[in-house]
């Protein structure tokens, strides 16, 4: 099974794969935690290059393209492989990713962000998708605590920004309720992961 973590900044989502990946190790399955932008060797020499350029170094088409190669290399030698392998994969950020980012913040069109993704992952699509949803005032809050210890340059972009992602995930779920299921990351955080696995239960 292939499935994704997706959210905005700030809601939690690391800590969550780890403990949603423990949690699926329990019951007996063989998982391959991974994450983007990066995930394989050329990946992560593309993640270098979009998270500590100068703050404008891509045009949002440049970056869309960076991006998709970066899943491109991911997907073919790491996700697909496992995936054949009969292994779950749970990946950090995605293709819904790209369309929150580049679509939703920076004005790129869905179709144009989707034949990307067919061209370089043959438009593989998560079986599940957790999106992590919290109030933007809450994340923002739990954002800038962490700034000073993980900056990039995609942590400058402002608030205004971040609630157009926050929209066009809300969008892209509604379109697609039988993959996508909207978490509330609110709480403490294993209440969090019971609501992750219980939005995996039909598959497991
Ligand atoms: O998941 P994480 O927060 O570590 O993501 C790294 C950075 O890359 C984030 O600041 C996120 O906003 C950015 N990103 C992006 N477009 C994507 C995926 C990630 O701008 N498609």
């Amino acid at each position: 099974r292939f499935i994704t973590l997706e959210g905005g900044e700030g809601v939690g989502k690391s800590t969550q794969i780890r403990a949603l990946a423990a949690a699926l190790r329990e019951r007996g399955l063989t998982v391959v935690e991974t994450r983007e932008p990066g995930g394989s060797r050329g990946a992560e020499a593309i993640r270098e290059l979009l998270l500590h350029s100068e703050g404008d170094a891509w045009s949002p088409r440049a970056e869309a393209l960076l991006f998709a190669a970066a899943r491109s290399d991911h997907v073919s030698r790491v996700i697909t492989p496992a995936l054949e392998a009969g292994q779950w994969v749970l990946c950090d950020r995605f293709i819904d990713s790209t369309r929150a980012y580049q679509g939703g913040g920076s004005g790129l069109s869905d179709e144009d962000i989707m034949t990307l993704h067919r061209i370089g992952s043959e438009a593989l699509l998560p079986d599940r998708t957790l999106l992590l949803r919290l109030d933007v005032d809450v994340a923002e809050a739990r954002r800038s605590a962490r700034t000073l210890e993980r900056a990039d340059r995609f942590e400058d972009r402002q608030a205004a920004f971040h609630t157009k992602v926050v929209a066009a995930f809300d969008r892209i779920a509604e379109a697609e309720p039988q993959r996508i299921r909207r978490i509330d990351a609110d709480g403490q955080p294993d209440e969090v992961t019971g609501r992750l696995l219980a939005a995996l239960a039909d598959l497991l």
